[in-house]
Formats: C-alpha cells, sequence, structure tokens
C-alpha cells in the first residue's frame, strides 16, 4: 500500500516516513500543499496523511481539492494540539479521521489500518477470501490452521490483491502499491514476491491471468 505524507515539518515527516516503512507501507513525501495537489492527480495513493499549515496551499485547500475530484482517499489529517477549529473543518470536508502532534506512531498506524479497511467496506481487520487470510496488524497469513509471516513487501503486494479479491492488478500497479518514487524496482521484483507468498500459502494462492496480471480468487 502506498501512502502520501504531506508535512513540511522535516523531523516529524522523518519520523513518520520511518514508522510507515517499517510498517512495510511504501511512502512518497511532499512538503507543500501544491506539490500534494498535483501528485494527487495521479492517483497512485491509498491513503494520504495530511498536515493542514502547509507552505503555497494548505492542508484544508487541498482536501477540499481532493473531495471535489471526487476522489475518497482514505485521509487522516495530522495536526498541532491548537488547531480544533481546522480539525473540525477537515473532518466536514471529507477527512476520516485525524491525530493531534505529538502522536504515538503505532497510534497513527492503527488509525491508518482502520480507515483503509472502513472505506474498503470491511469492519474485520482480518482480510479474508475464504481460502486465505491476511491480517494487516501483524503481517500474518494464514491458510488453513497454518499461519506465515511475510516479509513486508510479500505482504504489501498480498494486501493490494486481497483488498480487491477478484480484481486483476498489473505488473505495473503491484509495482506501484509497493514502491515509493524512489525506491528502485528490479524487473522481476514482482515475480520473485509472488514465488515467496506461493511458496508459503500454495500455488494457487495467486492466479496468474496470462497477459493481464495476477488475483486471489473472491469468495
Ligand atoms: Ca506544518
Amino acid at each position: 500500500m502506498r501512502i502520501l505524507l504531506v508535512e513540511d515539518d522535516r523531523m516529524i515527516g522523518d519520523a513518520i516516513l520511518i514508522a510507515l516503512k517499517d510498517a512495510a507501507y511504501a511512502v512518497d513525501w511532499v512538503m507543500d500543499g501544491e506539490t500534494a495537489k498535483n501528485v494527487l492527480k495521479d492517483k497512485d495513493h491509498q491513503g494520504l496523511l495530511l498536515d493542514l499549515g502547509l507552505p503555497k496551499q494548505d492542508g484544508l485547500e487541498v482536501l477540499r481539492y481532493l473531495r471535489s475530484q471526487g476522489n475518497d482517499l482514505p485521509v487522516i489529517i495530522i495536526t498541532a494540539r491548537d488547531a480544533v477549529e481546522d480539525r473540525i473543518k477537515g473532518l466536514d470536508l471529507g477527512a476520516d479521521d485525524y491525530l493531534v502532534k505529538p502522536f504515538d506512531m503505532n497510534e497513527l498506524l492503527a488509525r491508518l489500518r482502520a480507515v483503509v479497511r472502513r472505506k474498503g467496506g470491511q469492519s474485520s481487520p482480518l482480510l479474508t477470501n475464504g481460502k486465505i487470510s491476511l491480517n494487516p496488524s501483524t503481517r500474518e497469513a494464514s491458510r488453513g490452521e497454518d499461519s506465515y509471516l511475510l516479509s513486508s513487501r510479500e505482504f504489501s503486494l498480498l494486501h493490494a490483491l486481497m483488498l480487491q479479491p477478484g480484481s486483476i492488478l498489473t505488473r505495473t500497479e503491484l509495482e506501484e502499491r509497493i514502491y515509493g518514487w524512489n525506491e528502485e524496482v528490479e524487473s522481476n521484483a514482482v515475480d520473485f514476491l509472488i514465488h515467496g507468498i506461493r511458496k508459503k500459502l500454495g500455488a494457487d494462492a495467486i492466479k496468474n491471468i496470462r497477459g493481464a496480471g495476477w488475483m486471489v480468487d473472491k469468495s
């Protein structure tokens, strides 16, 4: 899952970046509202962490723009304690949740999982298609009685597929979910990761649709 982080404070941004990467997210980071708006046009991200006090255009302006485009990307506002009115405005403009700085990174990760889950129409924290299950909070995949801990990138790839069982994702779409801007994508990375996941969960856990991409079965 790829997240866009919009934060102009380097220290806070660095801390969030590290926490998200440790939790197997791909992260792109921009530091002003105008750049954020431009990046959001490409719809490459599955979640947005949005500071409100930003150079050029503020976070509320970014949010207003996003929702005016009909984009329902999960959004969490991250903002200072004294900005109560802005947080209220943010929620009214379509933010899904907010966190007050300074916050605990584990809480940020839990809230991110929750908003992504709700947007996907799921209330259970476990993603399942009847055959395999994936727990985003532990990064464990299971099949029958057996559970397996996935590597961060194996998790990212399987998570992308499990969010949309029955939908085919192309190689490019999978790469975009797993890697941020600054990360080099090796040409056979997707095949390598799928091989690793199949070794753990069985060859039929992920289906290859020849010439199109990959999918997990819909239950
Ligand atoms: Ca700021």
